[in-house]
This record gives C-alpha cells, sequence and structure tokens, in this order.
C-alpha cells in the first residue's frame, strides 16, 4: 500500500464507503473542514483502530512466530513459476468438470501476495471470463478488501476447483480431490504467508474435515504450514446479511495479522 497522503485518504475513504456497504454503523466519520482535518481524522481513526487492534496484533505476532518456527519447509516446486503451473494444467481434463467449462480458471492476483483468498469453485460469470471472483460475489469480495484498506491486486485469490461445475452445484469429493494437486502447487509457488479460505467448502477442503463453517471460524488453522484463517463466503452474505457483521470481525483479525507480517 502505498503511503502518499492522497493515497491513502482515497483508500481510506473507499475503506469507509466499503464498510458502510456492509451495514456497519458504528463507524467513526471525521468532521471535515479542510483536507489537514480531514487528514488528521483519518489518521486518529487508523491510529484508533490499531489500538482497539493492538492485543489482537500483539498476540498475532506472538502466534506468527510460533507458526513460522513450526512451518515445514516448503518443498522444491514442480514448477519454476504460476505461468509455467498455469501452461502445464490450463487443459486439464483430470476430472468431469474439464468438458463442461467454458474457461479453466486459474487464479488472480500478486504471483508473490503475502495472503491468498481461497474459495471453492468458479461461478458462472468466472466460467464466461476465466477469472475467478468477478460476479456479484466477487465485487462483494472487492468492497470486502476496501473496507479493511486493501486491493485485490495485493493478494491472490483463486479456487480449490479451476472448472465451475454444472449449475453452480456443490463441488464433489472426487473433483476436488482430483483438482487439489493444482491448488497445493499454487500454494507451493506463491509462498503465502497467510491464507484465508471462503466459506464451508473451501474451508472444510483444506482441512480435510467435515467440521462446521461455525466451529472452524474464530480459530487459526495451517494449510501447508500456513496460517489459515476463515471466514464466510461473499456469495452467503448476499444471502444472508446478518453475516457482514461476523465478517467484519474476521477481517479486522485477518488484517491485524496480516499487519503483523511486516
Ligand atoms: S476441475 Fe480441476 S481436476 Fe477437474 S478438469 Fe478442471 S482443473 Fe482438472
Amino acid at each position: 500500500m502505498t503511503n502518499k497522503p492522497r493515497d491513502v485518504l482515497q483508500m481510506f475513504r473507499q475503506a469507509l464507503a466499503a464498510q458502510m456497504e456492509m451495514g456497519l454503523h458504528e463507524l467513526i466519520v471525521p468532521k471535515l473542514s479542510s483536507v489537514e482535518i480531514e487528514l488528521k481524522s483519518q489518521a486518529d481513526i487508523i491510529t484508533g483502530e490499531i489500538i482497539r487492534n493492538q492485543e489482537v496484533t500483539m498476540t498475532a505476532k506472538k502466534e506468527n512466530r510460533l507458526s513460522q518456527s513450526a512451518m515445514p519447509l516448503f518443498q522444491e516446486p514442480s514448477y519454476n513459476s504460476l505461468e509455467e503451473h498455469y501452461q502445464a494444467i490450463c487443459n486439464c481434463q483430470l476430472c468431469p468438470l474439464g468438458a463442461t467449462r467454458t474457461n479453466f480458471v486459474y487464479g488472480v492476483g500478486d504471483p508473490k501476495a503475502d495472503l491468498m483468498f481461497i474459495g471453492e469453485a468458479p461461478g458462472a460469470e468466472e466460467d464466461r471470463q476465466g477469472k475467478p471472483f468477478v460476479g456479484k460475489a466477487g465485487q462483494l469480495l472487492d468492497r470486502i478488501l476496501a473496507s479493511i484498506m486493501m486491493k485485490r491486486e495485493e493478494v491472490y485469490i483463486c479456487n480449490i476447483l479451476k472448472c465451475r461445475p454444472p449449475g453452480n452445484r456443490d463441488p464433489q469429493p472426487d473433483e476436488m480431490a482430483r483438482c487439489f494437486p493444482h491448488l497445493r502447487e499454487q500454494v507451493r509457488l506463491i509462498k503465502p504467508k497467510l491464507i484465508c479460505a471462503l466459506g464451508r467448502i473451501a474451508a472444510q477442503a483444506l482441512l480435510q474435515t467435515t467440521t462446521p463453517l461455525g466451529k472452524l471460524r474464530n480459530h487459526w488453522h495451517e494449510f501447508e504450514g500456513v496460517p489459515l484463517w476463515i471466514t464466510y463466503h461473499p456469495a452467503a452474505l448476499l444471502r444472508f446479511q446478518s453475516y457482514k457483521r461476523d465478517t467484519w470481525e474476521d477481517m479486522k483479525i485477518l488484517k491485524a495479522r496480516y499487519e503483523a507480517l511486516k
């Protein structure tokens, strides 16, 4: 994230707007009479948020150290780059979804991102464009990122499955099993420091568990030695507005740990 005041201010405004869209009504809105006051207010609010998150951040730093000390070394990747990996698998037919997809949906974002978001599978718009999270749920993910002053270009976004299940049905276990090595290779190549699973199916697939989402949230887990956080899938937020509050709390904790990496 740039440190230029104007850019920071713009991100701050976008964050406020995104928070308001998420229905968060306890926002601290600065009374603005000049750019200087606005900037000061912005700094105060960010500082206030940092203080509120201080305990979480300090805990996160401690957990991160513990996690790093326990983190296994990444194995030598089978491919030298995401591009090489993409070229090798973009015509994959390992499961029946290869025959029904319009486009293979690999992933987008910073190939060296510290933070990786993983959803379950492409939807109709993603299948049409060949990019993950570009439909309504993807637009909401952008606003969720904006609410914590982040952009999709800073992170990496992909799914467990690279091809759309027909009719947006849930991915089948055999499809996920066949596609999982693709994801594992992406993680090895990107080497994120944090992963956030979006939704039950992604979380359960990454953790190889059937534990309900409600019991998986609010705890740090690990995938391939990388700290794993879990929140709702944006598509669930579109259906159930009441999930927005919990998602906001999840994102604040995720952002605090992300900041603690620096
Ligand atoms: S969903 Fe995964 S395993 Fe199935 S065809 Fe697509 S890339 Fe291959």
